[in-house]
């Protein structure tokens, strides 16, 4: 055998796998009783892994390696997994997929060829396929797995833009032809402007739809816009729909803004990468439900489905699209196969060339939760939320702004001056006594939140796509930030 630094001897391999997983599993038991933040900054984190040292010319031991790495992760990690974690939509990550993570890693599949991992692709086919039958979208539809939401919404607006405009696109580039158009409200997730600017549309043709009070986009106003546009010379090609907005989790008119891009062969693509798997639960709404009529979904699998990131989807109803959107036949590469049983090449189907088996971890998950268990937390989730949002109204310090699906927005609202609310000098106070209060608690490592800005007020937001987060986390969380504010307010 071939003396290389980078081989682990089978026995070597096994007591320092060993040990890791005894690690994990105690960090595991412990993860309530943690701060969920550390109270720490870039220097003495630097500090600590001797950030300015170069990489040493001598190797070191793995086992040695490991358990440091594994000291410096559990004493200096902001913890997603944690109870009390609600900032963001970052959610805790199923044991399960850290295993797969180790398997996958292992036999290490090059996922972008059908010949380089056989049952590799064929598992990232099966989940595609899960994922779409769990939120009710077209299970034939095609769909590729990618880093995260944003690849997963860019991937699909790349498809949407080379299908609808009038020129090829792939030859003449974006701006080869008409001049396109396209419509988000203005909640949209910062991918699309990113999306815009990356891909050579360019952010002047991004459209800011306005919203209703429900923080939806107004349908009215997007038909106005698409008529303006169209008048003005340029061609509308791709309106997004969120179903479930980072900031407060409202659902735009999915069956409305459908109609609309029919009319005009629009491009309808829903950003589902939060909120999609909550159209599988019973009450789910009629908006939601209707993201089965969209050309092409974004999903992320490290949201809602509990996966470890990172893990996105793009969902596209015809398979072809995708295809066409992303297909080059390189000389150096001959994994055409039999025509009558033809593989799937994913190196075709997104703008990845190597790519890791992501699906394993998607699929481990998927087959730990099943469809019931997934009802099941996701509804859990959304009743914590409502509960926490109940909780925050009858508190006489704070103020309950909006709920949707698990994201519950509120502030801390002095009882002094509860009745000046609305007031722009109050206001203004209102705004600067939160923002200090979420670093406050951010810094305090008892609970974990983040913020949304709602019609100009500060409010904190609570996310619970969490299957550890219970009824006394959400209490605590209240009790918390009523208890900082005032502690803010008072001192
Ligand atoms: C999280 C999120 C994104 C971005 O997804 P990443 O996985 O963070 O890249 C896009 N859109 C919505 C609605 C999201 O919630």
């Amino acid at each position: 055998m071939r003396n290389s630094s980078a081989e682990l001897a089978p026995d070597a391999f096994r007591a320092a796998g060993h040990q890791l997983v005894d690690r994990i599993a105690d960090f595991l038991a412990t993860l309530p009783t943690l701060p969920v933040a550390p109270s720490t900054t870039p220097q003495a984190v630097r500090e600590l892994i001797g950030a300015e040292a170069s990489l040493p010319s001598t190797g070191a031991d793995a086992g040695a390696i490991l358990a440091e790495a594994a000291e410096l992760y559990f004493k200096n990690s902001t913890f997603n997994g944690h109870p009390r974690f609600f900032g963001y939509i970052t959610s805790s990550a199923a044991p399960i997929g850290a295993l797969a993570d180790m398997l996958s890693s292992t036999v290490n599949a090059n996922c972008g060829a059908w010949a380089l991992s056989p049952v590799a692709t064929e598992m990232e086919r099966q989940v595609v396929r899960w994922i779409a039958e769990l939120i009710g979208y077209t299970p034939d539809a095609g769909g590729i797995l990618v880093s995260g939401g944003n690849m997963a919404n860019m991937v699909a607006l790349m498809t949407g833009l080379r299908s609808v405009a009038g020129h090829d696109v792939r030859s003449l580039g974006i701006a080869g032809g008409e001049k396109l158009a396209v419509y988000a409200s203005s909640e949209v997730h910062t991918w699309f402007q990113k999306g815009a600017d990356i891909c050579g549309l360019g952010t002047d043709a991004v459209r800011s739809v306005p919203i209703d009070d429900a923080l939806a986009m107004d349908v009215a106003a997007l038909e106005r816009q698409i008529r303006e546009d169209i008048d003005d010379g340029w061609t509308p090609a791709f309106v997004v729909g969120t179903a479930g907005t980072v900031s407060t989790g409202a659902i735009d008119p999915l069956r409305e803004i459908g109609a609309l891009c029919r009319e005009h062969g629009i491009w309808l693509h829903v950003d589902g990468a939060y909120g999609a798997p909550a159209a599988m639960v019973a009450d789910a709404s009629e908006a939601l439900r209707a993201l089965s009529i969209a050309d092409s979904v974004a999903v992320d699998p490290h949201k809602w489905l509990y996966a470890p990131l990172e893990a996105g989807c793009t969902l596209v109803r015809d398979p072809e699209k995708l295809l066409n959107a992303f297909s080059f036949h390189p000389v150096y590469y001959r994994f055409g196969g039999d025509a009558e049983d033809p593989p799937t090449n994913y190196y075709e189907w997104g703008p990845q060339n190597s790519r890791g088996n992501r699906a394993l971890k998607v699929w481990a998950t998927m087959r730990q939760c099943g469809r019931d268990g997934y009802m099941r937390m996701i509804s859990e989730d959304i009743e914590l939320s409502r509960a926490m949002h109940r909780l925050a109204a009858d508190h006489d310090e704070l103020e309950a702004l909006t709920q949707s699906l698990s994201i519950t927005t509120f502030r801390y609202v002095p009882r002094e001056l509860r009745a000046g609310v609305g007031a722009p000098d109050v206001e203004k106070y209102l705004n600067d006594l939160n923002s200090r209060l979420l670093e406050r608690l951010q810094a305090g490592g008892e609970v974990y939140l983040s913020n949304a800005v709602i019609g100009g007020r500060f409010a904190l937001r609570a996310c619970i796509v969490n299957f550890r987060t219970t009824m006394a986390d959400a209490e605590a969380l209240i009790a918390a930030a009523a208890r900082e504010g005032r502690a803010l307010y008072t001192r």
